[in-house]
């Protein structure tokens, strides 16, 4: 489960870290009248579950309670990066010396946590991680030892944390380390941990990542948001009844079986693509599935091609194809689409689709291959 940033400061609070003071608001003048409680300067920033709100323009400051209400009122009309702005944490605008970077994450390869933390903070680790991958401090923490303050000492050391800051960076990591713990993180992360003018060091933003296996002994759970994490066209595929995953890149994929799209999304990103989601319509689609498939996927404004993945076998290709063409009737369709239609009456399947915006690939590598392509053409004028 993946926490709001005004989640996961309130269990950071708990656990000792120190947050800036701040009030969730859903209104413009909820975001005024929480301004002008935390004295007048603030910043506004959107609650949606995923990081990098600075850069997607969802993070204000502003100077008076007027000027919270005008951000609030900006923000709360907006899309960022797919979520529509519900809440927004408004929260004491705090003067910054410094920021930095600290996180306490799984590393699956290692079997063992990892903490990672950078004197460049602020801006995408991942970033950072490619331009200057020295900047950044790792020690990975034996499980049966546990964290202790030598490894805080350890990574402060690699990241040129400054040696006045030694004695909060080791309490802020041992924090973490707590709440790791109690709560079965899988990731906690404090991007920036900001030095403030007044020589503090405290949790700017705040994410919190926990494992769903350990479900069973958080019943505190239930109470949290559970739409934390769910993109709205996955909300919409759950009514739906897909089975469907947003991912980050721009080729659509919809194929039947769990299997075959999983292996249909490392086909797409051997051949150098990046898929934008997962989806499995199952054994026996009928027609109406696929169409609502089709839809879902092409209401992704992120998708520039896609690829259907069909392998008849309880599944008939003919099926498949009518539902295609009776998915494309009333829809459209703004980007290429390719087919790779294989078992059960595929001859007649492909014959159904001569003559439509939808191109036929023989194999599964030619419709990788094709679909990837296609994408990167960006071509966005097929009827
Ligand atoms: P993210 O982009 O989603 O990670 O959002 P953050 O909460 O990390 O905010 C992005 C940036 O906004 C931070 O790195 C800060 O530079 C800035 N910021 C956020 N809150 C404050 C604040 O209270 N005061 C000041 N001066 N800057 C802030
Ligand atoms: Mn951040």
């Amino acid at each position: 489960m993946r926490f709001y940033e005004y989640q996961a400061k309130a269990l950071f609070r708990a656990a000792g870290i120190p947050v800036p003071e701040g009030r969730l608001v859903r209104t413009p003048e909820e975001a005024r009248e929480a301004a002008t409680a935390l004295g007048g300067k603030v910043a506004v920033k959107v609650q949606i579950p995923i990081g990098g709100r600075g850069k997607a323009g969802g993070v204000r400051l502003a100077p008076s309670p007027e000027g919270a209400e005008a951000a609030a009122r900006e923000l709360l009309a907006k899309e960022i990066r797919g979520y529509r702005v519900d809440r927004l944490l408004v929260e004491e605008a705090v003067p910054i010396r410094q920021e930095f970077y600290l996180s306490l994450t799984l590393d699956r390869a290692r079997q063992t946590s990892v903490l990672i933390a950078s004197a460049e903070g602020g801006v995408d680790i991942e970033e950072l991680a490619a331009t200057r991958p020295d900047r950044i401090g790792r020690v990975w923490i034996d499980p049966l030892l546990g964290l202790r303050s030598f490894h805080a000492a350890d990574v402060a050391a690699q990241a040129g944390i400054p040696s006045e800051l030694l004695g909060p960076f080791v309490e802020r990591v041992l924090q973490i380390g707590q709440i790791q713990a109690q709560h079965d993180a899988l990731l906690v992360e404090i991007n920036p941990l900001a030095l403030l003018e007044d020589g503090r060091l405290i949790a700017l933003d705040a994410k919190l990542e926990t494992d769903d296996n350990a479900a069973f002994r958080h019943p505190e759970w239930e109470a949290e948001e559970s739409a934390a994490g769910e993109h709205p066209l996955e909300r919409r595929a759950r009514e739906e009844g897909l089975a469907y995953v947003k991912l980050s890149g721009n080729v659509g994929v919809i194929g039947n079986g769990a299997g075959l799209v999983m292996t249909t999304l490392d086909m797409i990103q051997r051949q150098g693509g990046r898929p934008a989601n997962f989806l499995d319509i199952g054994g026996g689609a009928q027609a109406d599935v696929v169409r609502r498939a089709l839809r879902l996927v092409l209401d992704d404004p992120d998708v520039t091609a896609v690829l259907i993945n069909v392998f008849g076998g309880i599944t008939r290709c003919d099926e498949v194809a009518r539902g295609l063409l009776q998915a494309l009737d009333g829809v459209e369709v703004r980007v290429p689409l390719v087919v790779r239609l294989a078992g059960t009456r595929e001859a007649e399947g492909r014959a159904l689709l001569e003559g439509t915006p939808l191109e036929p690939a023989a194999t599964f590598l030619e419709a990788a291959r094709l679909v990837v392509q296609r994408a990167s053409e960006g071509r966005g004028d097929r009827p």
